[in-house]
């Protein structure tokens, strides 16, 4: 952290960077940290590969937020970011910039950057990011409040993992004492379900499939699907943790179809499966909790990956 904020205070120019498919642990990180930068006088480029899903289109700062630049960094930071691949279009900007700061608390992931700030017990990038604003001496505005909660919410599913520690909690009230409009921001994030959304899901639940005993639910969106309702990939962003939550399910499985022949997966678990373990034999990564890969769009690809679930979790005594 000491070493990160040095870096920072010797820059002019900064990017900030999330991930592919950005969630809001991501977004709402990156803008935190755009903007409290920018407090410091800092010129700030924030960058993101793919468009925010337009629930998170209203925080603040998001409006900013540009695909990639071809401008030279002093310093380019990362935020959810485990490796590099995962910053698509925006990975130039991090090998041409001077120094490379990352942010992150993947359990699983390949560094490449020169100074890491990584907390694995960390509940949301969030919380680093506030810890690093801290250290600077930045202040908390309203609006860096409402992007760091946002942060937390969302990857806490609210608070509902068990990363979840006191320090969450008491950041929380520090965030809510600036004033955040908390209920506008329930409503961005559990009371704006598109219909489309809603409809995407309910094909994801009512083709839900059972093994092990009812301890491992998957399910497919496919091509058709999405067409059928106007739909966007993220609109079944929702579809693996409603999976996870049926009584006895300990993993979750979700299979949509993405581009010609690919096949993108999302998996989540209850604490007994480490799915990034799964995902990482599948060139994916994650959390322990929560991980993801792409795999060919082809039932012997899907069959692999449902019977390597199965192996962990007979090997951990499910
Ligand atoms: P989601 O299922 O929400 O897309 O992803 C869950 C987690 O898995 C996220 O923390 C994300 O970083 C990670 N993840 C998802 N897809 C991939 C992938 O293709 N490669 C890697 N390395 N990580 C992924
Ligand atoms: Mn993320």
């Amino acid at each position: 952290m000491p070493q990160a904020a040095e870096l920072i205070r010797a820059a002019d120019t900064i990017a900030v960077a999330g991930h592919l498919n950005p969630d809001g642990d991501c977004i709402g990180s990156l803008l935190a940290l755009g903007l409290g930068l920018r407090t410091l006088g800092k010129r700030v480029w924030m960058l993101s590969h793919d468009e925010f899903p337009p629930r998170f289109r209203r925080l603040p700062g998001a409006g900013e937020v540009r695909s990639t630049t071809d401008a030279e960094m002093d310093l380019a930071i990362s935020v959810d970011v485990s490796m590099k691949q995962m910053l698509g279009d925006v990975r130039p900007v991090f090998e041409k910039s001077a120094q490379i700061v990352e942010i992150d608390h993947h359990e699983y992931r390949a560094p490449f950057g020169d100074v890491q700030v990584v907390d694995q017990d960390a509940a949301a990038v969030g919380e680093l990011v506030y810890l690093l604003l801290d250290d600077l001496g930045v202040g908390l505005t309203p609006e860096i409040a409402q992007n760091i909660l946002t942060s937390i919410v969302v990857e806490t599913l609210s608070f509902r993992v068990p990363q979840v520690r006191p320090f969450t909690f008491s950041l929380c009230a520090k965030l809510l004492e600036t004033g955040v409009d908390f209920s506008s921001l329930a409503e961005m994030v559990y009371w704006s379900q598109g219909r489309e959304a809603t409809v995407l899901l309910g094909i994801c639940l009512s083709r839900c499939s059972f093994l092990q005993k009812g301890k491992i639910a998957w399910s497919i969106v496919t091509k058709e699907d999405f067409e059928r309702v106007q739909g966007a990939d993220e609109d079944i962003d929702p579809g693996a943790s409603e999976m996870l939550a049926i009584q006895g399910v300990e993993v979750s499985v979700l299979f949509r179809e993405k581009k010609e022949g690919w096949l993108r997966v999302s998996m989540r678990s209850k604490g007994r499966v480490n799915v990034a373990e799964a995902a990482e034999k599948f060139d994916g990564g994650g959390h322990f909790d929560a991980a993801g890969c792409v795999i060919p769009n082809e039932q012997s690809k899907m069959d692999a990956l449902l019977g390597k679930i199965r192996e962990l979790l007979i090997e951990n005594g499910g």
